[in-house]
């Protein structure tokens, strides 16, 4: 079959271009801009097809994760071929964000997003998107946004209900000035204890982006709103909110998220049966090494990217940066002691 050649990009943004909140000028500007997604799930994944088929000049989508079944409900991009190859959400992404438009630049990054790492990615940027799941990253991204003057936008949804904030620092408040400190992990329900609806991501996802195309085109008219919405009751509310002078980010320039207070060296991840755990420092495990170690212990898998490991009640995904997600459990001590029981600590 011959191959056709994709549209001239004029005619590929032709019904962007035509509106008068974008125009030729709005779209160029859009073609010159980098947009930095920090988590590639639910939200990322449908915020990475809508700004790569809006045409944002430059994607660098970043996520921790690999693909599971159960995220296909929500996670537009993927497919059950993605998650029968095990792939990094990362790349599975940007093979689909290639596939839907060739004419723009698009980065994989599988890693956790951490203070030792977030400002290099962020320098790269002129927008944050948050497609992240969890509020430790989320404060981590306000503090470095607001310490480097980056735009990012905030947005969480839980069963079908959301909440969306664009931050512009230096104009209007922070994550921090509405949510001085993040909520106690252990009392905030989850995707996995409360559910989330599909159509709830999407509505979120889009608005979250809606709001970083304003900063991008530098839309004059646009103003700074915190909006909560529940699709299911459908309720759509916005306030403007206020800047707190105390503010201890955008007010006292306090980058505490930022200098290392990170917490534990485990994270349990929303909606999942499973714990990431993080190394002390950073290193480079030997794969080969590895799965010949573990091959008496259980069914070892590796797709050139990932190190999978099978017992009878658990799985261990080791990432090339060292990190190991255990999955089978939602206990901490229990995941870091199968990590130094097969991984090595
Ligand atoms: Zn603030």
């Amino acid at each position: 079959m011959a191959q056709t050649e994709p549209a001239a990009t004029g005619e590929r943004y032709a019904r962007q271009s035509v509106l008068p909140m974008i125009r030729a000028a709005g779209q160029q500007r859009l073609a010159d801009s980098a947009v930095l997604i920090v988590g590639c799930g639910a939200l990322g994944s449908v915020q990475a097809e809508l700004t790569a088929r809006a045409g944002v000049g430059r994607l660098i989508v970043v996520d921790r994760d690999i693909l599971e079944l159960h995220n296909l409900h929500r996670q537009i991009l993927f497919t059950e071929q993605d998650v029968r190859d095990r792939l990094p959400k990362a790349e599975a992404a940007a093979r689909h964000l290639r596939a839907i438009n060739s004419e723009i630049a698009i980065e994989a990054v599988t890693t956790d997003v951490t203070p030792a790492n977030v400002e290099a990615l962020v320098q790269r940027a002129d927008l944050v998107l948050d497609g992240t799941d969890n509020f430790e990253t989320r404060y981590l991204l306000n503090d470095c946004c607001v310490k480097l003057g980056k735009p990012w936008v905030y947005g969480g949804v839980l069963g079908s209900d959301g909440t969306v904030m664009a931050v512009q620092p230096g104009q209007g408040p922070c994550l921090r000035c509405i949510f001085p400190e993040p909520p106690d992990a252990s009392t905030v329900p989850t995707c996995e204890t409360r559910g989330v609806l599909n159509t709830a991501v999407m509505w979120v996802a889009a608005l979250e982006v809606t709001e970083g195309m304003k900063i991008l085109v530098a839309d004059p008219a646009a103003q700074v709103r915190l909006y909560a919405l529940d699709i299911w009751g459908g309720t759509f509310a916005s306030v403007t909110p206020q800047r707190n002078d105390e503010c201890p980010c955008c007010g006292q320039r306090q980058f505490g998220f930022l200098t290392g207070k990170r917490g534990s060296s485990s994270t349990v991840f929303c909606g999942r049966n499973a714990v990431q755990v993080t190394p002390e420092r950073p290193v480079n495990p030997d794969f080969g090494r590895l799965t010949q170690r573990l091959n008496s212990l259980g069914r070892t898998t590796m797709n050139g990217l990932v190190l999978e490991f099978e017992t009878d009640k658990h799985r261990l995904v080791v990432f090339p940066d060292g990190r190991v997600l255990v999955l089978g459990t939602t206990n901490p001590t229990e995941a870091r002691g199968l990590v130094a029981k097969y991984i090595g600590s």
